[in-house]
């Protein structure tokens, strides 16, 4: 962590009460560029009682907004849509400078996480409970979805923009408040939608934010007040955030690390999955949990390898301000230096390097953490980079005979949060989709992250908990299910004999 003390630069505010506040806290961290190592700001280590305090302002604002009209709510989000639509150029920049990604791979995070405000803002058909009409005599039972209370949100740093986006909107808007704890390696991005939300109308304490990391989430996870935590990060830390939170009886959701294989038939259209290939695995980096890290070449699709070094040496890497950048930085030096590690560990493995992305001549950003697209061939189970979630621009190479060889492979690893296959078969891809054991599949699309109109469903060692944090099951996740049973009685009804029995009589 970098302490500092220097006051040149701007400081990122805590959102407590409706107010955006300067922290009191002595600790600080820099946010920094990965492509030139400038500092653009200082994160705080929010206190204990800043985080109190926001928990405080969540509790009381959650006694009136849970009662606010569905239009009332509808209305703020319509209204939170249009102005990040205004504002797209202005949170790309500061998503780019803060965490690497290209200009328009930025705006696409931002997108991504718009589109979920959009879904947020038709509320009204998406909060519905049922009703069965005389299920006994006279009798009918509905059910009510009503919000839960304060709820968290804990972010990672590869999405600063669509992650929190996944989980204030649905929480707020299903008549929860919320508490968000942004990533600490880029907040700024974050804090300008909560900013825009504001402006949108949500009330004072109905969003909060605190910055800062173990300490401030362990104070979250141990929070009597906060009822549940939607956390998405590495599959260490969401472990952890969900024993921790499981035990004071919160519900919690965690969306983890991944290893995500793509199956590449030999009757697979070879120029567009060459392209999806090196697209999904060396785009942002390869810093997307849904990034592809393995590729599985069945059959003749092995006689492949050149075409796809070739493709992945053809990317540009640079800044990701630069026009016609296919491969922006790390997000940081202990980043990049853990994906070198990696490289290094693959190398002495015995996998075979087809192509050496280390070390880039990047000309005007010599100081950023480049690493360029890498690939190794010859991948076995067992290796640390076939093992290890790598989170750099690395694709590995495994062979396969056989697709039910490919299938094996894929419902052996632990991680379970995409996959994808490249075929002109329909009967492939529908043998594929049965059998493999994965929580999200692509067919001829390389990253199958879900609508929001459907959820992200991550399975296995990607995930803990059973719903996901957008669509229909976020509904449910943020809400508790209310089961009435009611029976009127006409005044001229005469009463019955005391009815004993557990019968609806
Ligand atoms: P991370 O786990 O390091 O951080 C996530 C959050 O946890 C941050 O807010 C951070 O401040 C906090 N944190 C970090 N260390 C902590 C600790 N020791 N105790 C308590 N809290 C701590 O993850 P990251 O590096 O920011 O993000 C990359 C990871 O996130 C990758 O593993 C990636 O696969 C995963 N990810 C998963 C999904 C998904 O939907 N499955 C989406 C995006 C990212």
């Amino acid at each position: 962590m970098n302490y500092s003390t220097a006051t040149v630069v701007p400081t990122v505010k805590l959102l407590i009460d409706g107010r955006m506040v300067e922290s009191r806290t002595t600790q600080w961290r820099n946010v920094v560029n990965p492509a030139t190592q400038a500092v653009l700001a200082r994160v705080p280590f929010a206190t204990p009682e800043e985080v109190e305090a926001a928990v405080s302002s969540a509790n009381k604002a959650f006694q009136t907004w849970r009662k606010t009209p569905i239009g009332a709510r509808a209305r703020i989000f319509l209204k939170y849509q249009q102005l990040i639509r205004d504002n797209m150029s202005e949170l790309a920049a500061i998503l780019t400078a803060e965490q690497g990604k290209t200009l328009p791979d930025a705006e696409g995070d931002v997108f991504r996480g718009l589109e979920v405000v959009e879904h947020a803002s038709s509320i009204g058909n998406l909060q519905l409970g049922d009703l069965a009409n005389n299920v006994a005599n006279g009798v009918d039972t509905y059910t009510l979805l009503q919000p839960i209370g304060v709820c968290a949100g804990i972010t990672p740093f590869n999405f600063p923009a669509m992650i929190p986006l996944w989980m204030f909107p649905m929480a707020i808007v299903t008549g929860n408040t919320f508490l968000l704890k942004p990533s600490e390696q880029d907040p700024m991005v974050t804090m300008r939608l909560c900013e825009l939300a504001l402006e949108a109308g949500i009330p004072p304490g109905v969003l909060n934010v605190v910055h800062g990391g173990e300490d401030v989430v362990n104070a979250i996870c141990d929070h009597k007040n906060i009822k549940a935590i939607s956390f998405v990060g590495s599959t260490k830390v969401g472990t952890h955030v969900y024993h921790r939170a499981g035990a004071t009886g919160k519900r919690v959701q965690c969306m983890m690390g991944a290893k995500n294989h793509a199956v590449v038939m030999p009757d697979a259209n070879r120029e567009q999955t060459v392209n999806a290939l090196a697209g999904a695995s060396f785009g942002a980096a390869g810093q997307r949990c849904m990034a592809i890290s393995v590729a599985v070449l069945v059959g003749d699709a092995q006689h492949w390898v050149s075409d796809i070094v070739a493709k992945g040496r053809s990317l540009k890497i640079g800044a990701g301000t630069e026009v016609g950048v296919d491969v922006g930085p790390l997000v940081s030096c202990a980043a990049h230096d853990r994906v070198i590690a990696l490289i290094e560990k693959g190398v002495s493995d015995g996998a075979m390097l087809a192509l050496d992305g280390r070390a880039p001549p990047v000309p005007g950003f010599e100081s950023g953490n480049f690493v360029g697209p890498t690939i190794f061939s010859d991948v076995k189970p067992g290796m640390s980079i076939y093992e290890q979630e790598i989170f750099g621009p690395v694709l590995c190479l495994v062979g396969v005979r056989t697709l039910d060889e490919a299938i094996d492979l894929i419902n052996r690893n632990p991680n379970g949060n995409g996959t994808a296959i490249f075929t002109q078969s329909g009967a492939t891809a529908r043998r594929f989709q049965e059998d493999i054991d994965v929580g999200q599949v692509g067919i001829n699309v390389p990253i199958p992250v879900p609508v929001p109109m459907f959820s992200f469903t991550g399975s296995r060692g990607s995930k803990l908990g059973d719903l996901g944090p957008y669509g229909r099951q976020a509904i449910m996740f943020y809400t508790q299910t209310k089961t009435i049973t009611a029976r009127w009685f006409d005044d001229s009804e005469l009463a019955q004999r005391v009815n004993t029995t557990i019968n609806l009589k």
